[in-house]
């Protein structure tokens, strides 16, 4: 069975960690590029976008995919649009590998806040310490509020870095450990933490971090999603693809 992965996240690492070695099933994984230095995985892949909806028909024609498996990131909203549109045209099936959103429990102090813009905005008008951890490609919306100091976390040196003009950058990958994120932000003096919910574990101890400290926390939350049966489990999703297995 030929399986097309949409990756870039620890969910669609492990699904195909689980199909490695596998000899009924032909997976390859699709990660954008945006990471210079990927982990390589132990399945086939491939690097870079298709060239829209059009450009990933084309490859779903020529690489005789069989199914999809969108385990993009849940802000990776143009790819998860495009494999919506490109599976309904074609008729090849879709399923979703996602992971459940964070949820606040006692003695959290979150704000939910639609976009990146309006995060910016609940900062408020009085300089700040502001832990960010966006991701790289929206740090750009923070240019609106250049009073706050900013310490900055990704991966990779974002571009818009340098519109945001009192920062620090930390370079790192999760996952985190409660222990390093209270620290961090107990040194950095932090007053609130602002992050998409990403949902899943590998970044998830900033949250009890800034729970431990008594800091608040700004959350962007989630695209909505399509209507594509979707999954948080590994198993239930291979229990549903071979449930569409093509008869031979
Ligand atoms: P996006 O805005 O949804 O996608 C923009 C374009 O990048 C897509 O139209 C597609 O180009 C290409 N693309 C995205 N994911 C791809 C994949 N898995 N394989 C091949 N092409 C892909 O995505 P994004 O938010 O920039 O995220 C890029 C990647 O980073 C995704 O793989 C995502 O899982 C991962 N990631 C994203 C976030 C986040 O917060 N957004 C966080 C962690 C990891 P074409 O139209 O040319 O096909």
């Amino acid at each position: 069975m030929r399986l097309l992965i949409l990756g870039g996240t620890t969910e669609a690492s492990a699904l195909a960690r689980h199909l490695a070695g596998r000899q009924d099933f032909a997976p390859i994984l699709s990660m954008a590029g945006r990471t210079k230095n990927p982990i390589a995985p132990p399945i086939p892949y491939r690097i870079g976008g298709f060239g829209g909806v059009e450009g990933l028909k084309r490859y779903l024609a020529e690489n005789r995919i069989d199914l999809v498996v969108d385990a993009t990131h849940p802000f990776a909203e143009q790819m998860s649009a495009n494999a919506v549109q490109a599976c309904g045209e074609t008729g090849i099936p879709l399923a979703v590998l996602t992971r459940p959103a964070w949820r606040p429990g006692p003695g959290d102090n979150w704000h939910f806040v639609p976009s990146m813009d309006a995060a910016a905005r609940a900062l408020g008008p009085a300089k700040r310490r502001v832990f960010l951890t966006v991701g790289g490609l929206q740090l750009a919306a923070f240019a609106a509020a250049p009073q706050h100091h900013y310490l900055v976390r990704t991966i990779e040196t974002p571009e818009a870095i340098a519109s945001l003009p009192d920062h620090r950058l930390i370079l790192a990958r999760g996952p985190f450990a409660l222990e390093d994120e209270v620290a961090l932000m107990r040194d950095a003096r932090i007053e609130v933490l602002v992050t998409k919910n990403s949902g899943g574990s590998a970044t998830e101890a900033k949250l009890e971090a800034a729970r431990t400290l008594g800091i608040g926390v700004i959350l962007v939350e989630r695209p909505a999603v399509a209507d594509v049966p979707a999954f948080e489990d590994v198993e239930a999703l291979i229990g549903w693809i071979e449930d569409h297995r093509p008869s031979p």
